[in-house]
């Protein structure tokens, strides 16, 4: 299908954008540096919970040269809580190059900013169009959603093909004149009215234009053919004291999911942790239990503390713990390491519980 008449579909998306659209701090700059750091943030994380992590980095890293110049220990204190921590290493990586190839500047086309690291079409298309104007299409899960029931696309949302599809219409709609602020009505849209479970068609600006809602079968779209199951885990963590009142934090591999960030130490089952730590598994009392989500997994996570006896060795080894990822810390002294949601949650509430 084709929007028959695209100029008035552009025409009633950006008016609404202009009237309606939420003052977000990246919203006041079209500095590209800063469009660029927000994209990342806002990547697979809530808008709410990206402003507060925004306004920090820029004031602390207000350039390009500033970011590449930081240690990556200073950037992930900065960037603990918000997740998918390659994020943060691939700005640090990228803002370095930036340094090294292209004087501390970002490109300003979508294809040469799809060359770097950590930035892939989608991104390359929101900061070419936002920073430098261009007329660049983006495509992310809430773009897919609402081109599939503005167009009521049935095929599988997932097929390469169908992206593909995807792609060219996102391109046939963006004007080329501000394409930017086009891009960020189409964002906004997919955030606030063509939600996935209930859109509100009543509240949309291209309601008309809008085939699914013609048929009135708007959460028939996207049509996925395999959709991903969640699974569900358990995991345990453990808060060890020894006798000078310090508890016991875990340094994660660089490689990994949390990579270079403090945990307390975690793993499937008690009996797993305490033996590889070589304390006592019967001693435990369970504290917590938090529950959070990533990818497709939704965790349990148990959370039992323990006091080492005063005549246990350990007690004694600090600060010569054999393993260099392992450190005893004072409880007060945790909120300056940089801990994952879930951990920094267990650290708040030990510190509250005072
Ligand atoms: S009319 Fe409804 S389904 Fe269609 S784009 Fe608007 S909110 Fe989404």
């Amino acid at each position: 299908m084709i929007i028959k008449c695209l100029k008035q579909f552009q025409y009633h998306l950006l008016h609404w954008y202009h009237r309606t659209a939420r003052k977000l701090p990246w919203r006041k700059t079209k500095v590209p540096y800063k469009i660029w750091i927000s994209e990342i943030m806002l990547q697979q994380t809530q808008v709410q919970t990206v402003i507060p992590y925004y306004t920090k980095w820029v004031r602390r890293f207000p350039t390009v040269r500033s970011l590449a110049n930081a240690r990556f220990s200073e950037i992930l204190i900065l960037w603990a809580g918000l997740g998918y921590y390659r994020r943060a290493q691939m700005l640090h990586q990228t803002a370095k190059l930036l340094c090294a190839k292209y004087q501390g500047r970002l490109p300003q086309t979508r294809d040469g900013l799809n060359k770097l690291p950590g930035i892939g079409p989608y991104t390359a298309g929101a900061i070419a169009s936002i920073a430098f104007g261009e007329n660049a299409a983006i495509l992310d899960g809430n773009i897919k959603r609402i081109l599939a029931r503005i167009f009521a696309i049935s095929h599988d949302i997932q097929s390469p093909r169908t992206i593909n599809h995807l792609w060219k219409l996102s391109a046939s709609l963006v004007p080329k004149s501000n394409p930017g602020d086009f891009n960020q009505a189409m964002m906004e849209l997919g955030a606030i009215i063509c939600l996935p479970d209930t859109p509100r068609c009543h509240q949309c600006p291209v309601t008309m234009f809008c085939e699914a809602r013609r048929l009135n079968r708007e959460t028939d779209f996207p049509f996925r053919r395999n959709r991903i199951p969640v699974k569900k885990v358990r995991q345990v963590a453990l808060v060890i004291y020894n006798s000078n009142h310090e508890i016991l934090i875990k340094r994660q591999p660089d490689n990994g999911r949390w990579g270079g960030l403090w945990t307390f130490p975690f793993g499937d089952n008690r009996k797993e942790i305490t033996n590889e730590l070589n304390i006592d598994n019967q001693s435990l009392k369970q504290i917590m239990t938090l529950r959070f989500g990533f990818t497709k997994y939704q965790v349990q996570l148990k959370v039992y503390e323990n006091q080492l006896p005063k005549t246990d060795k350990r007690n004694n080894e600090r600060p010569r713990l054999k393993n260099s990822h392992l450190r005893w810390v004072k409880a007060v002294k945790l909120i300056s390491y940089p801990f994952p949601a879930p951990h920094r949650q267990i650290a708040n509430q030990l510190n509250h519980a005072k």
